[in-house]
């Protein structure tokens, strides 16, 4: 007795609701993944170098996700790629992976040119491709605005595999010559949408003049409007077109239960108790608002009990942080708002527990729901009051599945 989402009216229902609450619009989805496109499962199956291999398990990806999935490869073998897929869902480890894949480190000069819109961006590329190409003395510098041009043109001269920059300091770069573009193979154009809008368009175009005829182009986005999308004719060939839709969940496998408590206090009791419960695995722990986040992690910790926390105020460098170290495994229990259900997958992540029931259905399934692709099954608990027990009910019938009260035995089932 599962349910699918974005199946039947009510499936139609869901997706209007997620969209108002998430801001996303279908509307700039205008094309089709490309017939020969392949999945490929696991990252051993994609015949990577041994030593990015190895970076990337160091790093702490397990699997790839579905842009992963579908596009490292024919980045890697050199066709023109467009990509389109949410943020959060692993495009930028993409190319990254991919431009490691097709480098030749024993010739230190750039090979591979990232463009992105914003400096952070540029360097947050950067620290992820050092990253992954840990193991493989990789050279990756970040050509931006607003730095000491002397340095650049110092790790420019010094030689650098990859180079990720903003438009305007890498065609300066490359005018002085000190960015040698003779061996370049790919460019990548991220957040393309903005890279090919109005603003970027001109200094994009300078830059790609200056490239090999032969240069690989690669563009990678979260949405791509039509104008955009038919103005790739004129620099790409025969582009290979990969289209990663959001996520579809299912509460298929997931062991639902509640644990009902009669006021809002006795929660952090039964939470207490179910401590040992948690570490036995990974576990998150939802609440609705970050103050509530605040204030149980606070009250954890005086009950010296070790968790992390996250929540949407934070800044995404502080996440990050916070999401590493989880995925890593050095935390097992993070305590969170709805931020988390956005993100990629944890795989390890067997039980979630909401201790304040969700706004809305849909929050319901994007927090305790799996995506088919990464197959990960896992026990639900939710907390609820007295007055929860109809929303409950509601949640039930909606996804037409099955909430029983937690049984003693718990452990056992995790
Ligand atoms: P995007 O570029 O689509 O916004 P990112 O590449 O920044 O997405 O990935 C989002 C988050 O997911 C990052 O924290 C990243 O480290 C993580 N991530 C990416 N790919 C995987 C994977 N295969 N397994 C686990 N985590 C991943």
């Amino acid at each position: 007795m599962a349910a699918r989402l974005g199946i039947g009216a009510d499936g139609d229902r869901a997706r209007a609701q997620r969209k108002a609450l998430l801001g996303e619009d279908d509307a700039t989805t205008v094309f089709e993944t490309s017939k020969e496109v392949t999945v490929i499962t696991t990252f051993d199956q994609m015949s990577l170098k041994e030593d990015l291999l190895r970076g990337i398990y160091a790093y702490g990806f397990e699997r790839p996700s579905a842009i992963q999935q579908r596009s490292i490869k024919p980045i890697a073998a050199g066709r023109d790629v467009i990509a389109q897929a949410q943020s959060g869902t692993g495009k930028t480890a993409t190319f990254s992976i991919a431009m490691l894949q097709k480098v030749d480190i024993q010739l230190r000069e750039t090979q591979a040119l990232v463009l992105s819109p914003t400096r952070e961006l540029a360097v947050q590329i950067q620290k992820v491709v050092l990253a992954l190409g840990d193991y493989m003395s990789i050279q990756c510098h970040a050509c931006i605005g607003g730095t000491n041009v002397g340095e650049d043109i110092r790790k420019l001269d010094y030689g650098q595999h990859i180079v990720s920059g903003t438009p305007g300091r890498v065609f300066d770069m490359i005018k002085r010559r000190n960015l040698r573009t003779r061996n370049i193979k790919m460019l990548v154009l991220d957040e393309a949408d903005e890279m090919l809008n109005k603003g970027f368009k001109e200094q994009i175009y300078d830059v790609y003049r200056y490239l090999p005829p032969a240069t690989q182009v690669v563009l990678v986005s979260a949405t791509l409007p039509h104008d955009i999308l038919e103005m790739t004719h004129k620099f790409m060939t025969e582009p290979i077109r990969i289209l990663v839709k959001r996520d579809e969940l299912t509460l298929e496998g997931i062991k639902q239960f509640f644990v009902a408590v009669e006021k809002e206090e006795w929660k952090f009791d039964t939470l207490c108790d179910l401590y040992d419960t948690l570490t036995i695995t990974q576990a998150v722990i939802f609440c609705n608002t970050k103050r509530k986040v605040e204030w149980l992690t606070e009250k954890m910790r005086e009950a010296n009990f070790t968790v992390s926390s996250m929540h949407g105020d934070m800044p995404q460098k502080e996440r990050d942080a916070i999401m590493k170290e989880f995925r890593g495994g050095d935390s097992r229990v993070l305590i969170t708002t709805d931020v988390w259900s956005r993100g990629i997958d944890v795989q390890q992540v067997s039980l979630v527990i909401n201790y304040d029931l969700p706004n809305n259905r849909e929050l319901y399934i994007h927090r305790i729901g799996r995506s088919g692709r990464y197959g990960r099954k896992g026990v639900a608990i939710n907390f609820v009051k007295s007055d929860d027990i109809r929303i409950l009910r509601d949640i039930e019938q909606y996804y037409s599945t099955q909430i029983d009260e937690m049984p003693m035995n718990i452990n056992d089932l995790i």
